[in-house]
């Protein structure tokens, strides 16, 4: 009997233990737990990181005392507003030169509240827009304790935006003409235009011309959309040279012999494109029939050679030539050189931004060459790897 009370009390004293043992375990495992939490907090807090952070961040961060002594200031800071390395320490008003900014950052100090704005840097004749923020942080007595200035480059959303607005407004300007007109004369035929038959013929010529321009814009206007969706995949294959520009010319020589103008090709090398047949033939209808239209006397030509390291489509004239300082904006959407005469002549002023796009779409380059009265060559650059000679 004793023993086996014995035998009781020491497995007591086992399990005890035990659960000691595993009290301990168990407390050392959240201790683990909160000294992993705690070293985790410690990167985010840690000044060093921190700061790392701040300075790694694109948009112009500067952290300023109540005073407006400059506390930080990261890279992109320096770089927007181009200002020296060693800002920190000195007052605000001797490192920022703009007018506006200084205004917000005193406007945030007088209202202790954050205040935004943007302003435009204007340095060598190039716009810089920024949207800036300065928000100061209020102590627990009620002042700023500091402030912090955000700087933002919006320089390329404020291009796009205008790309836009100028888009719409080209666009509505475009189509008011051959709206109007179609109006015009469709009321005018209803007015009683419709019984005098010589007069009537004529209003209808101009509606279904003025029909005619609404269609083409249209068209452009998808074609250009697609092209910029992404939507038009470039398929590509061995496209022969020759008769890529046979084709063309074809379909030209009817226009070009009405006019007078001869239209010729020059092919140099006997090749074939590695390139979206449809697209090369679109590319040569919209140049061979800009070269027409502004070309009185002389020839059209459709040419093929050597240049560089790589070879040259082009379509050259001897027609009235572009003035040099339109020359860098032509190929912009709606931009003409002569508004009133592209039009009369059915022009949709979305010619060349359409080559434009599918020359870039395949990889290649486009470039324009021109003398004032003497005649145009557009050409198309294309690297050797995508031309085969035969
Ligand atoms: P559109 O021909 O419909 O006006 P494009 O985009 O094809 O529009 O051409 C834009 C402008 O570029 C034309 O209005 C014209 O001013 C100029 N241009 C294009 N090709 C020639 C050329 N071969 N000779 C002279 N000017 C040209």
């Amino acid at each position: 009997m004793e023993i086996l009370y014995l035998i009781i009390f020491s497995l007591l004293i086992i399990i005890l233990i035990m659960a000691g043992k595993i009290r301990s375990l168990s407390s050392d495992e959240t201790s683990l737990k909160k000294a992993i939490k705690e070293d985790n907090q410690i990167k985010i807090t840690n000044l060093q990181n921190f700061e790392a952070i701040l300075k790694a961040i694109t948009d112009g961060i500067i952290i300023l005392d109540r005073r407006g002594n400059i506390i930080f200031s990261n890279k992109s800071f320096k770089a927007l507003l181009k200002v020296d390395d060693h800002v920190e320490g000195k007052h605000f008003m001797e490192v920022i030169r703009n007018i506006d900014l200084l205004d917000l950052v005193r406007s945030a100090m007088n209202k202790m509240e954050a205040v935004d704005k943007e302003i435009v840097i204007r340095k060598s004749g190039i716009e810089t827009f920024l949207y800036i923020k300065v928000i100061p942080h209020i102590g627990k007595e009620g002042e700023i304790d500091f402030l912090i200035v955000l700087l933002q480059d919006i320089t390329k959303l404020k291009k796009l935006e205008k790309v836009r607005q100028d888009f719409v407004a080209n666009l509505s300007h475009e189509l008011k003409t051959p709206v109007t007109a179609i109006k015009g004369y469709a009321e005018a035929l209803l007015d009683g235009a419709i019984d005098e038959r010589d007069n009537a013929i004529k209003f209808i010529e101009i509606i279904k011309k003025q029909a005619d321009r609404l269609s083409d814009l249209t068209e452009d206007l998808l074609t250009l959309s697609r092209i910029e969706l992404g939507d038009i995949v470039i398929e590509r294959e061995n496209v022969s040279v020759p008769d890529l520009v046979q084709s063309v010319i074809e379909i030209f020589n009817p226009k070009a012999q009405k006019k007078g103008i001869k239209l010729d090709e020059e092919i140099s090398i006997k090749a074939s494109i590695n390139g979206d047949r449809k697209r090369l033939v679109q590319m040569l209808i919209n140049l061979i029939d800009n070269a027409i239209k502004f070309t009185e006397k002389g020839f059209v030509k459709v040419m093929f050679y050597k240049e560089n390291d790589g070879f040259i489509l082009s379509v050259k004239d001897t027609g009235i030539g572009i003035p040099k300082d339109h020359l860098p904006r032509i190929g912009e959407r709606f931009y003409r050189v002569d508004k009133a005469r592209s039009r009369e002549l059915g022009g949709t002023g979305l010619g060349l931004a359409i080559v434009k796009h599918l020359v870039k779409a395949h990889g290649w380059n486009f470039h324009i060459e021109s003398q004032l009265g003497e005649g145009t060559e557009v050409k198309i650059y294309i690297p050797s790897k995508d031309v085969r000679e035969i």
